[in-house]
């Protein structure tokens, strides 16, 4: 981004964890409790804000942003259609959500989007690394009379800008590369449309679905490394896909730098996120146990690489040998040496 934040000139807003300020001539204030609203995370939805080229509302956790645009959103009987091999626990968290009366379905992302109220896309989706084409997939769900929300969790705004490709929600899980360290738990909803974002504001409010100050602050200490560490995992990401895919253990590596043109089309660089399948579950279960270097934990999107076998939270949905890797800020030549040694050979 060449936009110039307050950010940029290295002052972090000061960590203010009061949860009440002192009404001025008895009028309260903006940040007069915490639930409603905090300095912190004022700055915090203004620098994503304008990143996402939106109005961006901060939440506990990824899942929380998730579970506040169902609710403040949509009415029960609405039909959600949301891309297959994304998130799991956004499908699982959907699912639940159906005994209110919310009807969910998925689909096949890199085609076109079935009729719903809410098409939920996921570009680079986590792990199966499918990547829709934006622009035809929103504008037949706009003219079906659909919103469209895209979980921008993988690319980040550096990369991928979905409000500007006409969606009306970006989600991002900033437990991600947003904050980027694996010491943040944060959700983002950003809006494109003044009325939603007030919806949800008074929503989160009244739910007490809210981001702390600490995490806030956290994330926008991460954001002022986004754009180095984007680049930097995004090219190490391709190039040990690159290498993966020749590796003689591998049967198969997902990631859109090597091959796919729609992905091409919108973004410049891929983000960290690969995954690739080795024989079967107990082949991936060794490579997990033989790593030196890289982190054998879940998540993505952090300074230090981390890579699991995703069957143990997702069952028969995706391949039993599949490993999800994401790729942090090691030297590349020392990440290709502890695969190339976990993988044996
Ligand atoms: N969306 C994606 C693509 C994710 O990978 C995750 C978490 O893994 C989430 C949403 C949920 O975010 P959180 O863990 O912050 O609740």
């Amino acid at each position: 981004m060449d936009t110039d934040t307050k950010l940029a000139h290295g002052r972090p807003p000061a960590l203010e964890r009061a949860t009440i300020q002192v009404y001025s001539d008895g009028v309260p204030g903006p940040f007069y409790y915490q639930r409603t609203a905090h300095p912190v995370g004022a700055e915090a939805e203004r620098v994503l804000g304008e990143l996402d080229g939106g109005e961006a509302l901060l939440f506990s956790s990824g899942m929380g942003a998730t579970t506040a645009l169902v609710l403040a959103l949509l009415e029960p009987g609405a039909r959600i259609a949301v891309a297959e091999g994304g998130y799991w626990g956004t499908v699982a968290l959907l699912r639940e959500l159906t005994r209110w009366g919310i009807e969910v379905v998925t689909f096949d992302q890199t085609g076109p989007p079935p009729a719903a109220d809410l098409i939920w896309l996921e570009p680079c989706s986590n792990p199966l690394l499918t990547f829709p084409d934006l622009d035809p997939a929103i504008a037949d769900a706009h003219a079906a009379g659909a919103r469209v929300v895209v979980d921008n969790t993988v690319l980040s705004p550096l990369l991928l800008r979905p409000l500007e490709h006409g969606a009306d929600f970006v989600l991002h899980s900033a437990t991600k590369i947003l904050a980027g360290h694996h010491d943040v738990l944060l959700g983002v909803l950003s809006c494109a449309r003044s009325e939603d974002a007030a919806r949800l504001g008074a929503f989160r409010t009244a739910s007490g679905i809210v981001a702390a100050p600490d995490p806030a602050w956290l994330m926008l200490r991460g954001i002022k490394t986004l754009g180095v560490r984007v680049r930097r995992q995004s090219e190490s990401a391709l190039e040990l896909a690159a290498r993966l895919a020749r590796h003689p253990a591998v049967r198969e590596v997902r990631y859109p730098g090597l091959d796919d043109p729609v992905a091409a089309r919108y973004v410049d660089a891929f983000g960290p996120l690969l995954s690739f399948d080795v024989a079967d579950g107990e082949t991936a279960a060794q490579v997990e146990r033989s790593l030196r270097l890289i982190e054998n934990a879940t998540s993505l999107g952090g300074v230090a690489s981390t890579l699991e076998a995703r069957a143990r939270w997702e069952g028969a949905r995706i391949p039993p040998g599949l490993l999800r890797l994401s790729v942090g800020l090691e030297d590349v030549e020392d990440l290709w040496a502890d695969l190339s040694q976990a993988l044996g050979g």
